[in-house]
C-alpha cells in the first residue's frame, strides 16, 4: 500500500493516520512518482485582502449560499429526499444529471471550510451527506434519475446517462470533505458505489462500462491517491482502454464527441464536447502522474498543445461552438459565437495544472493563469449571484449572458469550487524548494519537503500593480530554491534578494533562486505591466487584422457601458497611438482601465452595401476606455468586444 509512509493504520482504505488528511494537497501528488511537484492543501495557503480575497470572500458569502438556495428551489435536494420516502413525493425535477450539481456544490464548501471554518455549513454539509446517502441502495448504487419506473434503464444509455459523471463528482466532493474535515461518510458511500462497479462491470461476463461525459477519471485517481487502493486507478484505466467500442457499438461520431470509447493514445487532437474531451484529458494527465505511461504521455503533451497553439481564446476559454458544446477546428475562434462554456475553462485550467505538476514547465501555469484571470473570473457577477454559461469574446446588449440559475447549472458551483479551493493553485513544493505559480496577497504556512516549516508572506498590488514582495521564513536556516515563475508577458522583470539585483530573469520561466534562506529574508520583484496589443495568428482569420489590449495576465474589452458614443463594433485601434492606464471608480474601483484613442468608420456601417470595390476605412479620432474582459455585462449587458480592427499595426 502506497500510504504506509504517511498512515499508522489503514482503515477501509483510507488512509487513517493521525490526521493524514490534513497534510492532502488540493491533488494529493505526495506520493505521485512521475510528479514534479506537489500541491499544497487548501488551508495552508490563506489569500489575503487583494483581488482574489474578495472574489473568494463573495462566493463564500453571497454564491455558496444563494446557489444552495436555487438548488433547493429546483427541486435538486428534493430528488434525494423523495427516495427515503414511501410516496416518493415530490416528483423528480430537472435534467437526469442534477445530482452532480449538488455535489460540485458540496465539494465548493467543503473547500471553503480550509478557509474559514464554519459550523453551520460543516453541519448543513452533514445534513446533505446524510439525505444523499439515505437514497444509496444496499448495492451501492447511487442515483436519482435511474430508479422506480427508471430502474430498468440503468446502465442502458452510458452515452447519455451520466450516471458515472454523478459518481465522479460524488467521490471528488467526498475527497474535499474528508481532506477539510476529516469525516469519510461522504466518501465511503461514493467508494461504496465503486465497489459496486468493481463487482458487476468490466471484461465479459461482466456489463460494459463506458463514461458517456468523462469526469469520474479524474475522480479515480484522486480516490487512488487518497486511498492506495490501486484497483481504483486500474478502473479509470480500463474507462481509457476503449474496450467497450464492441460491446456498446459506438459510432464513429460517438467516439469524437464523447471523447471516450477508444483506446486514448489513440487520440489526436481535442474534438467533441470541449469539457468532456478536457475532463478525460485531465484524467489522462492524472494517470501519467501515477503511471509515467509514455503512451498517455505523449498524448497528452499533444493533446494540449492542440489547445495552447490551435484552439484556446486569448480569454483561456475553450469550445468555439454552440453546437454540441464542442471543439471547433485548428484557429476556428469566432468571436461573438463562440461557446466558451465557463467549465471549459476551468477544465482548461486543471488539464494544465496537472501538466505542470507532471513537468515544472512555466507553460502549464501560463495557460492557467490566461483562463483564471479572463474566462473564468468572468464565469462569476461581482456580486457572487450571476453566473455565465457561455463566455463570448463580443456580444451585444440584448444577450443576456450572465443569469442567476441555468436548468444545466453545472458552470456555477464549477466556478465555486475553483475560487473557494484558489489558494493552494498558487504555490506547490518539490524536493528542492517551493514554487510560486501565481501572485497576490497571500500568506503560505506550510512546510519544506526536508520537513522544515516554512512560511511564505506575499504582499503585492497584482494583477493591477508589478511591486511585489515576498518574505521568506523557514522555520529554521536552510539552503532551498523558492522558484518564482515570471510571466511571459513581463517582458523586463526586477527581482533582487535582500536588496542585491539578480540577472538574467526571463519571461515565461520559473525563476529559480538557490541559497540558504534564513527568516528575514526578503524577495522584490517588479513585473513589467506595461500595456500591450496582442495579434493573433494569422490562420484565425476572426481575429486577422485586429488587435486585442492586454496588460499583465487582464486582457480587456470595450464596452458601450464606457464608451457612450461609439459603437464598440464601428471602431478600430489606432496602432500607433499610446496606451494609457488609468485608475477605475465606480463599480470597477480597484481596477486599472486601459485609455487609447481610436478610429471611428464614417457609419453606421449599416447603411454601407455588402461588398464595395475600396475599403472602408476608419478616420474620425475617438477616445476609447477598455475595461477589463472579466467585467463585461457586470455592470448590466451593453455592446462589447474584445478583439478591433487594428489600422496602423503593419498587417
Ligand atoms: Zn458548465
Amino acid at each position: 500500500m502506497r500510504c504506509v509512509v504517511l498512515c499508522a493504520v489503514l482503515l477501509g482504505g483510507v488512509c487513517a493516520g493521525q490526521d493524514a488528511w490534513r497534510e492532502q494537497g488540493l491533488l494529493h501528488l505526495a506520493q505521485s512518482p512521475h510528479a514534479r511537484m506537489h500541491p499544497v492543501p487548501v488551508r495552508a495557503a490563506r489569500l489575503e485582502a487583494g483581488f482574489w480575497k474578495a472574489r473568494q470572500d463573495v462566493t463564500i458569502e453571497r454564491s455558496l449560499p444563494t446557489l444552495l438556495e436555487l438548488l433547493e428551489q429546483h427541486g435538486v435536494v428534493d430528488n434525494f429526499r423523495r427516495l427515503a420516502r414511501a410516496d416518493r413525493q415530490p416528483p423528480r425535477r430537472g435534467p437526469l444529471y442534477t445530482d452532480s450539481d449538488l455535489y460540485k456544490w458540496m465539494e465548493a464548501a467543503a473547500w471553503s471550510l480550509q478557509v474559514r471554518p464554519d459550523a453551520k455549513l460543516e453541519a448543513k454539509l452533514d445534513e446533505l451527506t446524510d439525505i444523499i446517502l439515505a437514497a444509496q441502495e444496499p448495492s451501492g448504487y447511487l442515483n436519482t434519475w435511474f430508479v422506480d419506473e427508471r430502474a430498468p434503464l440503468r446502465w442502458q444509455q452510458q452515452t447519455s446517462g451520466h450516471e458515472l459523471y454523478c459518481l465522479g463528482h460524488l467521490l471528488q466532493a467526498g475527497i474535499a470533505y474528508y481532506r477539510s474535515t476529516g469525516k469519510r461518510k461522504l466518501l465511503d458511500g461514493g467508494i461504496r458505489f465503486v465497489e459496486y462497479l468493481l463487482r458487476d462491470f468490466g471484461p465479459a461476463p461482466k456489463q460494459p462500462l463506458l463514461t458517456g461525459h468523462p469526469e469520474l477519471e479524474l475522480a479515480l485517481a484522486e480516490l487512488y491517491r487518497t486511498s492506495g487502493d490501486r484497483r481504483y486507478l486500474d478502473l479509470a484505466a480500463y474507462l481509457f482502454s476503449g474496450v467497450e467500442r464492441e460491446r456498446l457499438k459506438l459510432r464513429e461520431r460517438d467516439l469524437v464527441y464523447l471523447f471516450s470509447g477508444k483506446p486514448f493514445p489513440e487520440r489526436t487532437q481535442l474534438e467533441g464536447h470541449a469539457v468532456r474531451a478536457l475532463y478525460a484529458s485531465t484524467g489522462a494527465a492524472d494517470y501519467v502522474l501515477e503511471t509515467g505511461d509514455a503512451a498517455f504521455r505523449r498524448t497528452v503533451l499533444r493533446l494540449w498543445e492542440d489547445l495552447a497553439f490551435r484552439k484556446v481564446y486569448v480569454t483561456g476559454g475553450a469550445g468555439a461552438r454552440a453546437a454540441g458544446e464542442t471543439f471547433g477546428d485548428a484557429y476556428e475562434l469566432p468571436n461573438q459565437q463562440a461557446y466558451s462554456e465557463s467549465c471549459a475553462a476551468i477544465a482548461g485550467m486543471i488539464f494544465s495544472q496537472r501538466m505542470l505538476h507532471l513537468t515544472g514547465e512555466a507553460r502549464y501555469a501560463e495557460l492557467m493563469e490566461r483562463a483564471l484571470y479572463n474566462g473564468i473570473c468572468s464565469g462569476m457577477s461581482s456580486s457572487g449571484t450571476l453566473y455565465c454559461y457561455r463566455n463570448p469574446l463580443a456580444a451585444p446588449a440584448s444577450d443576456r449572458i450572465r443569469n442567476p440559475w441555468y436548468d444545466t447549472t453545472c458552470c456555477p458551483p464549477n466556478l465555486q469550487r475553483t475560487f473557494t479551493a484558489l489558494g493552494a493553485y498558487f504555490f506547490s513544493t518539490s524536493r528542492e524548494g517551493i514554487w510560486v505559480h501565481f501572485y497576490d496577497n497571500a500568506a503560505l504556512e506550510w512546510k519544506l519537503e526536508s520537513g522544515t516549516p516554512l512560511r511564505l508572506k506575499v504582499k503585492t498590488g497584482m494583477p493591477w500593480h508589478g511591486e511585489t514582495e515576498i518574505a521568506v521564513e523557514p522555520g529554521k536556516a536552510e539552503e532551498f530554491t523558492v522558484f518564482l515563475r515570471i510571466p511571459g508577458w513581463s517582458l523586463s522583470t526586477k527581482a533582487e534578494v535582500n536588496g542585491e539585483g539578480i540577472s538574467n530573469v526571463k519571461p515565461g520561466e520559473y525563476l529559480a533562486i538557490r541559497r540558504r534562506w534564513r527568516a528575514g529574508d526578503r524577495v522584490r520583484i517588479v513585473f513589467d505591466l506595461t500595456p500591450r496589443r496582442v495579434f493573433a495568428n494569422p490562420r484565425v482569420s476572426e481575429d486577422y487584422g485586429k488587435a486585442a489590449l492586454q496588460r499583465g495576465p487582464i486582457v480587456y474589452c470595450l464596452e458601450k457601458h464606457d464608451n457612450p458614443d461609439v459603437d464598440v463594433f464601428e471602431v478600430a485601434l489606432d496602432g500607433g497611438a499610446p496606451l494609457e492606464t488609468e485608475a477605475a471608480t465606480g463599480a470597477l474601483a480597484g481596477a486599472v482601465l486601459l485609455k487609447t484613442q481610436g478610429l471611428a468608420y464614417e457609419g453606421p456601417l449599416g447603411r454601407r452595401p455588402l461588398y464595395e470595390f475600396q475599403p472602408a476605412v476608419p478616420a474620425r479620432r475617438v477616445p476609447l476606455v477598455f475595461v477589463p474582459y472579466f467585467a463585461f455585462h457586470d455592470r448590466g449587458p451593453a455592446d462589447f468586444t474584445v478583439w478591433l480592427p487594428c489600422r496602423g499595426c503593419g498587417f
